[in-house]
C-alpha cells in the first residue's frame, strides 16, 4: 500500500477523521495485492462476474453518446430507469414500488446502502449486521456514527439469519437491521418460510431493515424471496439492487434502492448533494438491460449454477467440507487448516490460487474459505486439480 495507513497516527494538518481511522484498509484487497504480484495465479477471489455485460446493453451506453446524451439525469434517475425498474420488481419478485416517489437511482448499489446509512441511521444508533457480509456495510455504519451489532450466522444453520442467532446477538436492541440474501460471501440463500421468520421478528422488535438484494436474480435453487414482500415490512424496509451482479455491469456502477416515499426522499436528499445523479451514459445501458437482455442474465445464471455444481462436487471429492451454496456466485468451505490465513497464503505460493479467508466478512467466517466460481470452468477445472494436489 502507498501512502498513509489511515489506522496510524494522522501527520499535519489534512488530519484523518476518527471516524475513518477506525476503519481498517479492506482486508480482501491486501489479498490481491499479494496475488497481482504473482504469475499464472487463478484467483477464485473476484466478486464480481466474469461475463461482459450484454451487447445490446453497451450499444445503447454508446447511442446515447452519439445522440449527445452527456448531461446529468434528474436527480434520482430518467424517468423510463425507474418506471422500467419498478415494472421490472414488480413482475419478478412482487415488490410494488412508486417508480416517481420510491425508487433512488444510484451510483451502484454502494451509493445506496451508503444512502441510507447517512440518510436514516442516527449517531449512536446501533445496526445490527447479519455476518458473515460483504464488506462495505460495517464501514458504512461507522463513517454515519452508528454502531455496529455483528450477528454471526452458523454453518449448522448454512448460514441462514434466524431470529435465534438474532436473538443471541442481542438484535432486539438494535434499531435496523443489514441482511444479504442471497449472501456474499457464503452464497446462502433464504426460504419464503425463513424470511418470514425474519420479519416477524423485525415487526416484534421494531427494526429497520436494510436489505441486499443484489445477488437476487443468481437464485439457483428455488425462487428469491425479499423480505419487503411480508406483511408490514415494505414501510420499514430498503431494498438494494442493481447492474452490477445479474447484468455484468460492474463497471458502469449502477444500482437503485427502493423504499416508502419519505425514506428514499431523505436519501435523495444526501445522492443530490453528493452525486447529483448515477451515471447518465449507465442509466441508457441499464435501461436497455433491463428491456431487451433478460435471456443474457437467464444464460449467465444457468452457466454460473453449471460452475456452482462442478465446484461443490469437487469440493466433496477432495474432502472439503462445503455446504450446499444455493446464490451468488461464492461457496464457502470449511478450511481444511485450523488456520485460514495460513491455508490461503500457502496456497497461494504453492499452487498460485487464490480464495479469500471468511474472516474478512466478519463474525461467523472464521475457519472457512471464500471461493468465486465467477471464473470459467477451465480455470475452475485447474483450480480444484491443484487444491486437490495441495490437499493430498
Ligand atoms: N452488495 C454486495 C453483497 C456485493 O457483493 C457488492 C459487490 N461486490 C455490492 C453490494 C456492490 O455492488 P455495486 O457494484 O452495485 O455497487
Amino acid at each position: 500500500m502507498s501512502g498513509p495507513n489511515p489506522t496510524t497516527e494522522p501527520i499535519g494538518p489534512l488530519r484523518v477523521s476518527d471516524r475513518v481511522r477506525q476503519v481498517p484498509p479492506s482486508g480482501i484487497r491486501r489479498f490481491f495485492e499479494l496475488a497481482e504480484e504473482m504469475d499464472d495465479v487463478i484467483s477464485l477471489g473476484v466478486g464480481e462476474p466474469d461475463f461482459t455485460a450484454p451487447w445490446r446493453a453497451r450499444q445503447a451506453a454508446i447511442e446515447s453518446l452519439e445522440r449527445g446524451r452527456t448531461s446529468y439525469t434528474a436527480n434520482r434517475g430518467t424517468r423510463e430507469l425507474r418506471e422500467a425498474i419498478a415494472a421490472d420488481c414488480r413482475e419478478r419478485h412482487g415488490l410494488d414500488y412508486d417508480p416517481h416517489e420510491e425508487v433512488l437511482v444510484t451510483a451502484g448499489a454502494s451509493e445506496g446502502i451508503d444512502l441510507a446509512f447517512r440518510a436514516l441511521v442516527n449517531p449512536g444508533d446501533t445496526v445490527a449486521v447479519a455476518q458473515p457480509s460483504y464488506v462495505s456495510y460495517v464501514p458504512g455504519v461507522v463513517f454515519a456514527g452508528g454502531e455496529v451489532l455483528p450477528v454471526p450466522t452458523r454453518v449448522e444453520d448454512d448460514f441462514a439469519l434466524t431470529p435465534e442467532v438474532l436473538a443471541e446477538a442481542g438484535a432486539e436492541e438494535a434499531d435496523a437491521l443489514v441482511m444479504c440474501y442471497p449472501n456474499n460471501p457464503t452464497g446462502a440463500t433464504l426460504t419464503r418460510e425463513q424470511v418470514a421468520a425474519v420479519a416477524d421478528f423485525a415487526r416484534e422488535h421494531d427494526l429497520a431493515v436494510l436489505a441486499d438484494e443484489i445477488y437476487a436474480e443468481l437464485t439457483y435453487e428455488g425462487e428469491h424471496a425479499s423480505i419487503a414482500t411480508q406483511e408490514g415490512m415494505r414501510e420499514r424496509t430498503i431494498v438494494f439492487n442493481g447492474f452490477s451482479k445479474a447484468y455484468a455491469m460492474t463497471g458502469l456502477r449502477l444500482g437503485y434502492a427502493l423504499g416508502p416515499a419519505e425514506a428514499i426522499g431523505a436519501m435523495n436528499r444526501v445522492h443530490q448533494y453528493t452525486m447529483l445523479s448515477a451515471p447518465t451514459t449507465a442509466q441508457y445501458a441499464a435501461l436497455t438491460a433491463i428491456e431487451e437482455c433478460g435471456d443474457e442474465v437467464v444464460e449467465m445464471r444457468r452457466q454460473y449454477d453449471r460452475r456452482r455444481k462442478f465446484v461443490l462436487a469437487r469440493f466433496a471429492e477432495i474432502g472439503i467440507d462445503c455446504f450446499e451454496a444455493t446464490g451468488a456466485f461464492y461457496v464457502f468451505p470449511r478450511c481444511p487448516w485450523d488456520d485460514a490465513d495460513a491455508f490461503a497464503e500457502a496456497l497461494l505460493e504453492a499452487e498460485s490460487v487464490a480464495m479469500v479467508p471468511g474472516k474478512a466478512f466478519g463474525a461467523g467466517g472464521e475457519g472457512h474459505l471464500r471461493v468465486s466460481y465467477a471464473t470459467g470452468l477451465d480455470d475452475l477445472r485447474e483450480a480444484m486439480n491443484r487444491i486437490e494436489r495441495f490437499v493430498a
